[in-house]
This record gives structure tokens, sequence and C-alpha cells, in this order.
């Protein structure tokens, strides 16, 4: 909630290198998109009214009984074949019991030692190109908390704040929990491991289409834990060092960027670098992480016998997923994202910075609409990196949210390739169509900007041109042909952009030339 905190001293980054090996495990929780939530028929639409989608199950009233949706457990279960896990013949749900206002059953539905989902792995592609495999230890199914708002304070936070308001709407919301192994011989690329880790387990999330993704809402959220060890080998996958015993770790809470994630493990390791160096020790905790300031500071102390007094859910009956369904469910996984990316970029004809470009842009799935819509992959690119990247920009919308559908930016190619318009009357034509005056062709004709195509007019304003610039007509005809585009200029003003510049450049080329 962008509340600064005061950093420790940290270490600088290489120096921790130098000395330590990190240790990361990744915690991510994502919000399944099913219209009903796990155990009750409350719709799911974010942002309703507070507490107008509660009912006494999720509210936690004594007699409500809990029924599971079945779209969670597909959800669950596509996701834990997705993430290559073996899939449960049989588990069960579990109490997680502990106290606190945004949960109002005093226990959290969810998995403890039987996860419908386990041993996986991702494979990881990093900037350089290469793949680190990250291994999962399991997926399970849990449900959301509501969410507390602490009003008053300086912070958001409960400290310091006046009142605290509880909106239930999120309780009861399907989760699915993905925790890795602890992931090791990342060395110094640990932090770029850990955005590059959930960057693409967000891309399979959404390519599966279980879930809207969105970080900044908290659909998606990640916990990294980290700790170090001693470096004893300058190879961080040596068994050397493999073999030394994992540190203390912490454990940062909630962080809600990719940048951020990156920015959270480099700061920790960084920070618990510069305490063992100083021979004190790191404190088992989870901590917050300050996006303004960059630091992260501690929160609760955390041991691993926290008591949640953990047992089987009685009200629930045992998930025991048919090995037909699951294979069905298999068939029905998408193109994993890193493959079609590489499908695409050959596709396309893109350089790798190119296809780069347009992975972190967001816009590989406009692109490709824009070109099953007829345009070519290189002016698809060019509208939707280009002209559209800076309207989204200007408006503060990802690309997706902008008024404007790829078929209509294949339509608006169309008309420049057929001569009616040209780049910059295209662009103004984009205005209209965001401005929500219709498609291209009602935008070019409701404003008037077809190019004028007949030459007659041209050939007027050429002339025109060539008699009010005199001086520069000479030049052209004693051979300085750059001096013409003086001359296209004056056309083009005279069209008011109206024209195609060739052609104008051309018609004066004819009279100017012998
Ligand atoms: P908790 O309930 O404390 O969050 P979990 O088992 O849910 O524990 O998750 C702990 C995460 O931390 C896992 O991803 C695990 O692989 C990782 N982990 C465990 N020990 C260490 C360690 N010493 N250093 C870094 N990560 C660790
Ligand atoms: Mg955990
Ligand atoms: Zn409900």
């Amino acid at each position: 909630m962008g509340a600064s905190g005061t950093g420790e001293t940290v270490l600088a980054y290489d120096e921790a290198m130098a000395a330590y090996d990190p240790v990361m495990g990744l915690e991510v929780h994502v919000e399944l998109n099913t219209a009903t939530k796990m155990f009750c028929g409350c719709p799911t639409t974010f942002g309703a009214e507070p507490n107008s989608q509660v009912c006494p199950v999720c509210l936690g009233l004594p007699g409500a009984l809990p029924v599971l949706n079945a779209k969670g457990l597909e959800g669950a279960v596509r996701i834990g074949l997705a993430l290559n896990c073996t899939i449960a013949s049989w588990c069960r749900f579990a109490r997680k019991n502990y106290f606190y206002p945004d949960m109002p059953k005093n226990f959290q539905t969810s998995q403890y030692d039987e996860p419908i989902a386990f041993d996986g792995h991702l494979d990881v592609e990093l900037d350089d190109g290469t793949t680190f495999r990250v291994e999962i230890e399991r997926a399970h199914m849990e449900e959301d908390t509501g969410k507390s708002s602490h009003v008053g304070g300086a912070t958001g936070r409960i400290h310091g704040a006046e009142y605290s308001l509880v909106d239930y709407n999120r309780a009861g919301i399907p989760l699915i929990e993905i925790v890795t192994k602890p992931l090791v011989g990342a060395g110094d690329r640990a932090p770029e491991v850990a955005r590059a880790y959930v960057s693409a387990l967000r891309d399979l999330l959404r390519a599966l289409g279980v879930s809207d993704v969105k970080m900044e809402q908290g659909s998606l959220r990640c916990d990294a834990n980290v700790s170090l060890r001693k470096r004893v080998s300058d190879d961080a996958t040596s068994s050397e060092q493999k073999a030394v015993p994992f540190g203390i770790r912490s454990e940062t809470k909630n962080v809600n960027s990719l940048r951020s994630i990156e920015r959270a493990v480099r700061y920790e390791i960084t920070r618990q670098a510069a305490r063992l160096a100083a021979g004190r020790r790191v404190v088992q905790e989870t901590r917050h992480w300050h996006e303004d300031t960059g630091v992260t500071t501690a929160g609760r102390e955390k041991s691993d016998a926290e008591d949640y007094r953990y047992f089987p859910e009685p009200d629930l009956v045992p998930i025991a997923p048919e090995a037909a369904w699951v294979e069905q469910l298999r068939t029905t996984l998408p193109e994993p994202p890193a493959q079609r990316r590489r499908r695409l970029q050959t596709e396309w004809g893109f350089g790798d910075l190119e296809m780069r470009d347009v992975v972190n842009a967001g816009a590989t799935e406009a692109i490709e609409a824009t070109v099953v819509a007829g345009a070519s992959p290189a002016t698809a690119r060019k509208w939707w990196m280009g002209e559209l990247a800076r309207q989204a920009n200007t408006r503060g919308l990802e690309l997706s949210a902008l008024a404007i559908t790829p078929a209509q930016v294949a339509e608006l190619q169309a008309l420049v390739d057929a001569g009616t318009l040209n780049d910059a009357l295209a662009r103004q034509v984009v205005e209209g169509v965001l401005a929500g005056e219709g498609g291209p062709a009602e935008v070019v004709a409701a404003r008037g900007l077809e190019l004028v195509s007949d030459d007659g007019p041209l050939i007027d304003a050429v002339e025109a041109a060539i008699a009010a610039h005199a001086d520069v007509a000479d030049k052209v005809r004693g051979g300085k042909v750059a001096a013409v585009g003086a001359l296209v200029g004056a056309v083009m003003k005279q069209m008011r952009g109206k024209a195609d510049a060739a052609r104008v450049r051309e018609l004066l080329m004819e009279r100017l030339t012998p």
C-alpha cells in the first residue's frame, strides 16, 4: 500500500554473491475465474458493492454446508497437468484453523498433506535464451479470504488506523496455491529466475483460461522465500555447492508485479548477506515489500511448527478424480506458451528482439488476431507496438483494453494499402475509433479523411506550389532533386494532408525534370 519502509544495511549485490548462494521458494496464489465461489453459489464479480456477494456458507454461519465447485476442481486439475504434476487419485480438503477478521469461518478450507497435484515442473526461459527448470512441489486447492481495509492511518496498515472495514465478497473465491521446491543453482540469476518463473506461470495460466491473472488486482499473488547459504564453489550448480545446508529463510508476502518480484528477491539477498557478513542471524519471518522505497520490512515471526491444527474437512467428501476424466482434461491443455511464442516468431518472421518486445508489451494476442483478420505480421506489429502502444500508454491501459479491435486494425491497414489513407490520416482514424466514433470506414467518412485519389485537384495544387516557390522549382530543375521535398510539403499543406505524398512527388518531378 505504498507505505514507505526504512531499509536495513545491505551488501552490494556482487559482494553478496561472492560470499553466498541464494535458495528461493516461490508460492503463487491464483484466483480462478469461476462464475461462483469454491463452496457456495455466490458470484465472484470483482469490484462489487462490499458484502453484497455473501451467503451463510462463505460467511461461516453455523450449520451451513459447503459443496465443491466442479469448475474449481477442473481448473485445479488442468493447472496441475499443465505444470507436469501427478494428479492425486484420491485427496481431501483440510481445515487450516486460525483466527483473523477477514476469515469469517475461523478456518480456511484448504489442502494440507493431500494436494490435488504434486511433483511437477515448469521450464522457464531466461533473458539470455537459456532455460531454467523450476521444480513444483505441489498445487493445492483452497479459498480466498475476505479483504480488510484499515482506514485513517498513514500507511494503510492496521497499525495507526482509526478503524477497519472488512469485505467478505472475496471470501470463498477459489484459489490455487502453487508452491515450488527450494530452487537451487540459480546463483546470481536468482532474482531474474523469480521474475521469469512468475511471468511464465502467468502466461500459462492465461493460456489455460483459468484466471484473469491480474497481479495489480490481486488475482495472481506471489510470496518469495529467500535464504542464503555459504558459497563454497564458483559454480552454483556444483555438487559441493548443492551439499551445503540451506540457511534460514524470510518470506516476502504479496509482491504484486513482476518487476517487484525481481527487486524484492534482490533486496532480500543483499539484506540477508549484510546480516550474515556481520555475524548476525537471519530471522525466520514474513516481510512486507515496499514498492516506493524498494525495501522489505519485518512482518511477523514465523516458526515452522506454527500450529494450524489441520484436520481433514468433515463437511466435504474426498475427491477421487477418475483417470479417464483427467486424461480428457489433458487433451484441453493449450500449446505451452514458450512453444507457441517460438512458433509465432517463425510464422511472423520476427527477430528475437522484436519478438521479445512484442511479448513484453503483451501484444502477442492482438497481433495474432490482427493477422488472422488479414493484416501482414509486419503491419500488425507496427500498429500494436507503435501508435496503439502509445495510445494505451497515455490512457494508462493495457493494449487489450483499448477501444479498438484487431479486426478494426486490420481494416485500417487495408485502407492504407488501398491508398485511401496515408499513415498520418490513419492515425487520425485511430483517434476517432478510440473516441467511439465507429469503425475505421465510418470514421473516414464522418471526418472526411479520405486521400484525394483523383489527380485533378492534385495537379492544381502542384502547379500552384511550383508557381509560388519558383526559386525552389528552379533548384530542382537545376538538378538539386532533394529540394523537391519543400514543394511536396507545400502541396501536402495545401491538400490538408489528404494526399499521397509519393504521388505528389511523382507529379512534381514529371513537371520539373525533362
Ligand atoms: P509456509 O507455510 O511457511 O509458507 P510452504 O511449504 O507453503 O511453507 O512454502 C515454503 C516455500 O519456501 C516453498 O516454496 C519451499 O520450497 C521454500 N523453502 C523452504 N525452505 C527454504 C529455504 N531454506 N530457503 C528458501 N526457500 C525455502
Ligand atoms: Mg505458504
Ligand atoms: Zn457464499
